[in-house]
């Protein structure tokens, strides 16, 4: 029988489940026109409030997928990884995980997104360093990551235009809450970016797409799955994005902060998330060695200068200036007003709210309101202090980098205002909530 959009529509509407080759119907004829936008429209927002099985989660990712070009990684010897985010506020994860990978032997081609809303993005991050490119062609990339061992590229419109499409008109129906569609959104551009190895950090809390740990948790599921059943080796750490990550929100000053954290000893909660995802990642690789012994060599690759020293060569590679390495400050972009926000009051940090001190930053100029807007890379915050640190009336809270003094004026203001304290102890909060390990798979 001839299959009918609106047929399609009512039966998920009804909560029934559609076969791979109806929702191929679906997506495809979105495409090419045959679907009215209206229809494809209706039908998500049915499979928001119905919901959709995971054999159609994984139908999807597959018609997204292979939607368009995909990134053919046979010509890289050795084990290939991708790392994706689902986005947070002060997360440099990739500008420490890439390198850190590379350093024990991985190759990553990773294909990241910019900024927006209250999210930073990795592409507007490291093209704050001057010279740096981002739009390289396939081959560019790959012969980048064959000499490096990493290399960060913008996603090209060619890649999963499907889901740019299905992105697009989610975005304005109210239709992005959904755990297979996310889940289809994300894991079509892993598989189409061509890697063996996916490690996904999925983030819960005030600043992430998922409120709570254990929704996270069902959406890291649902990746891994998908993963899985494509013949990747798939895990998922789910963490907190309840506070910001790092210190630095905003693109320069994050990139200054990941550089400062690779010279150093690793410590703190970005560096822990880091380290984990690179301990997850290589856990798929060296499925025989023991991940406490696989973190202590991470450690020491990092300690030795082997992550910064693929972090240089990266950017040199990607024609950025490779001295960002030795003196960030010196090289990257600096604020005309860096004001300090002292605190109003002494007691115990209870909150620092990821998603309106993302929003924040944003404002400043670091993000953007529209697709299509600039960002300033030099502006943004440093904060200076986490939850549960017990903290002095004037101790400064974060300092405010702008670019002009009544912008940092007001952001001071509001800052003072989103820092909560509390007159009791607080306890800092987890950030590393769950692991999610999908099975080992041969590579072909
Ligand atoms: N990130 C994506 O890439 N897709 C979604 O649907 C949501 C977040």
């Amino acid at each position: 029988m001839q299959l009918r959009a609106v047929d399609l529509i009512a039966r998920k509407r009804d909560g029934q489940s559609l076969s791979a080759t109806e929702l191929a119907f679906l997506v495809n004829g979105f495409l090419d026109g045959s679907v009215m936008e209206g229809q494809m429209a209706a039908f998500m927002m049915a499979g928001v409030l119905r919901g959709f099985s995971e054999e159609e989660a994984i139908a999807l990712t597959e018609i997204l997928w292979h939607s368009g070009d995909t990134l053919d990684l046979s010509a890289i010897d050795g084990p290939t990884v991708d790392k994706h985010s689902t986005g947070g506020v002060g997360d440099g994860t990739t500008l420490l995980v890439a390198p850190l990978l590379a350093a024990a032997g991985c190759t990553l081609v990773k294909l990241s997104g910019r900024g927006l809303g209250h999210t930073g993005g990795t592409l507007d991050k490291l093209e704050s360093i001057p010279g740096f490119r981002t739009g390289l062609e396939p081959e560019e990339a790959i012969r980048i990551a064959q000499q490096v061992g990493c290399v960060v590229a913008a996603q090209t419109a060619r890649l999963v235009p499907a889901d740019k499409a299905l992105y697009a008109l989610r975005d304005v129906t109210g239709t992005v809450a959904s755990l297979a569609l996310i889940a289809s959104s994300v894991m079509s551009k892993k598989l189409a970016s061509g890697a063996h190895h996916v490690v996904l950090d999925v983030k819960a809390g005030d600043g992430a797409f998922m409120p709570t740990a254990d929704a996270a948790a069902e959406l890291a599921q649902l990746c891994v799955s998908i993963g899985t059943a494509a013949n990747r080796h798939t895990s998922a750490l789910v963490t907190s994005m309840e506070q910001p990550l790092g210190a630095g929100i905003g693109n320069a000053l994050e990139v200054a902060e990941c550089v400062r954290m690779l010279q150093a000893a690793p410590t703190g909660r970005l560096v822990e998330v880091s380290l984990q995802l690179a301990v997850t990642a290589l856990a798929g690789v060296r499925s025989e060695q023991d991940p406490a012994d696989l973190r202590r060599e991470l450690e020491l690759l990092w300690r030795e200068g082997h992550a910064l020293e693929r972090l240089r060569q990266m950017i040199a590679a990607q024609g950025g200036d490779p001295r960002v390495c030795d003196d960030p400050e010196q090289v990257l972009p600096v604020a005309p007003f860096v004001v300090p926000v002292p605190a109003v009051a002494g007691g115990w940090v209870a909150r620092v709210p990821a998603r309106a001190v993302g929003e924040l930053s944003s404002s400043l100029g670091a993000g953007r309101a529209r697709k299509d807007d600039d960002v300033d890379p030099a502006v943004g915050i440093v904060l200076q202090v986490e939850v549960g640190q017990q903290i002095e009336v004037g101790q400064p809270l974060a300092s405010v980098h702008a670019r002009s003094e009544e912008q940092a004026a007001e952001a001071v203001a509001t800052l003072q205002d989103l820092v909560v304290l509390s007159d009791s102890r607080v306890a800092s909060p987890d950030t590393l909530l769950r692991a999610i390990n999908g099975p080992a798979v041969p590579t072909r």
